[in-house]
């Protein structure tokens, strides 16, 4: 059995939940040795505490850049509890420390700061602090080392449990945190290094370095992956934090755990609903539904029409493929769209709110993941987010993709010009589609898709997918098209089932072909000259 612990050693930025460090310091009488701040701190909640220079007999020097850099300090951490360093350390008058508690420099909250000066931000390179944490886990045999202050609460209990001292496995699962936390904070600096200049200016976001997991434990452990015999975990990965609301700080209000289909469905339900909202009119609303990553229905609704209502358009756009579906909406669900939302099976909800009433009644579905996002439409600052994939032997990085050229604003090469009505059509079929498998076809009839063709191989077939899925709908119905169209097949196709516009990216070799067969037929076109692939 391991010996109570005797020394400990504590330096803390983060000087949260200290009251309850102190008070399991206090209570298994542990010998604290502490740099400038955290001893202040700590000798103010009553903890008999040694200031580390006193200890080593070196003061802290050139600005605290040098404060534990020690042998006395690391000698203590380093000792292996063998007699030949028990003797050594004696010889050198080494008091053996036995706990480690550091967090470090706050870097990441200091580069994010506006204005933040490329000098502050290398003054905030924390270099003792992570020495001694890596002493600390790297001697997990001997020593505990504790680097976030949730922590403090398991300690307690774990010392409580085994008279002050700490069992092996609790100290192996520390180092491992405590590696995972330095290898972080490395990363951020690099990171840091690669995307601003010698001012600290930022450098474009052609500088794309991903950074790591931000502590190395999943956020959540997955029962399984796509499929049952696949591990899986979610991690949140070190930029988080800096981007817009993700899936990483949902409030999970009911429902079975989150699978790892469900969140990745919910990532796609998340992303389709933003780039409505973004192109809502003052007082309108969204809702969509998603299968397997596939949109199967969206539906914009006016100021007039209720949230209910427009989520029932959404749904019956493809009731068939709603059944099991993840439904993501634009504002706070009522008790009314909770009713509807009830009437079917889904697996997820996605909103920004719910009413007291609506929580209530989507109570009655126990396994329902109920999900909220109170910040979802917030907009995130600097660049767009990274979106990372990975391939057989490395990882894949790219900026998200944003719609930069509404259908609204786009240039119309034929001869008849979209009406409101249509445009406001083809602006959904266009946000739709960019969340759709390529070749991706939307068709959209008033404020609702009407037939979605994905996931093909030729982009005519797509359409032809879509034209079958909507079945009577496609008469009257608008186009959109996630790439351009490489012959005029697509568009003779589009005419005879009755669609009346389109919204493409134009740039084929064969633009003015198709810009003709539209002529031909009477179909109103709009190019964007914005491509969104979806691969
Ligand atoms: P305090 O507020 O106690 O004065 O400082 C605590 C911080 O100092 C901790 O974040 C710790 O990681 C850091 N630290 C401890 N020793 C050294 C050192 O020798 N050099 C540097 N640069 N930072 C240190």
């Amino acid at each position: 059995t391991p010996a109570p612990l005797r020394r400990a050693l504590v330096s803390v930025s983060d000087k949260s939940q200290l009251d309850v460090l102190a008070e399991l310091l206090i209570a298994h009488k542990v010998e604290v040795l502490s740099t400038g701040g955290t001893h202040r701190a700590l000798a103010e909640l009553g903890v008999a505490v040694v200031k580390v220079s006193e200890f080593t007999g070196a003061p802290e020097i050139l600005d605290g850049r040098v404060k534990t850099l020690h042998p006395k300090i690391h000698g203590g951490i380093l000792a292996l509890p063998t007699e030949d360093h028990a003797r050594e350390l004696e010889l050198h008058q080494i008091a053996p420390i036995d706990l480690v508690v550091v967090n470090l420099y706050p870097f990441r909250e200091t580069i994010r700061k506006p204005g933040c000066s490329f000098a502050d931000a290398i003054e905030n390179i924390d270099i003792g602090g992570p020495t001694m944490v890596r002493a600390a886990a790297k001697n997990w045999g001997r020593v505990g080392v504790v680097v976030d202050p949730n922590d403090y609460a398991r300690l307690a209990e774990v010392l409580a449990e085994h008279g002050g001292a700490l069992p092996d496995s609790v100290r192996r699962s520390f180092a491992r945190k405590a590696f995972a936390h330095t290898a972080s904070y490395d990363a951020a600096i690099a990171d840091y290094l690669a995307r601003h200049d010698d001012e600290g200016q930022a450098i474009d976001a052609a500088a794309i370095t991903p950074g790591l997991f931000v502590s190395g434990e999943p956020l959540v452990e997955l029962r399984y992956g796509e499929n049952p015999h696949q591990p899986a975990r979610f991690f949140r990965t070190d930029y988080a934090a800096a981007e817009q609301t993700g899936l990483d700080r949902a409030l999970i209000h009911q429902g079975k755990a989150l699978s790892y289909n469900n969140l990745l469905d919910a990532d796609a339900a998340l992303g389709l609903i933003r780039d409505l909202h973004a192109g809502l009119p003052e007082g309108g609303r969204a809702a969509a539904v998603f299968k397997h990553l596939s949109p199967c229905g969206a539906a914009l609704g006016s100021r007039e029409e209720s949230l209910a209502e427009t989520f029932i358009r959404a749904r019956q756009a493809d009731a068939e493929s709603a059944f099991g579906g993840i439904v993501s909406v634009s504002e706070a669900v009522d008790a009314a769209t909770a009713e509807r939302l009830v009437e079917t099976f889904l697996e997820v909800v996605i909103a920004p709110g719910y009413s007291p009433e609506a929580r209530k009644i989507l109570a009655k579905k126990k396994r329902l993941r109920v999900l909220e996002l109170p910040e979802m439409f917030s907009p995130s600052s600097g660049p767009p987010p990274l979106r990372l994939r990975s391939v057989a032997g490395g990882v894949l990085v790219q900026r998200e993709d944003l719609i930069g050229v509404a259908a609204k604003d786009g240039q119309v090469p034929t001869e008849r010009s979209p009406s409101a009505a249509e445009l406001t059509s083809l602006d959904l079929g266009q946000r739709v589609a960019k969340h759709v498998r390529s070749n991706a076809i939307v068709l959209v009839r008033e404020g609702a898709t009407v037939g979605i063709g994905g996931g093909q191989t030729s982009r005519v077939e797509a359409v032809r997918q879509a034209i079958s899925r909507a079945g009577d709908a496609a008469k009257g119905a608008v186009l959109a098209s996630d790439a351009f169209f490489p012959f005029r097949d697509s568009i003779d196709a589009i005419a005879a089932a009755g669609v009346t516009a389109v919204v493409q990216p134009g740039g084929s070799m064969r633009d003015a072909e198709v810009i003709a067969a539209c002529d031909e037929h009477g179909v109103a076109m709009v190019f964007t000259g914005e491509r969104h692939f979806r691969h």
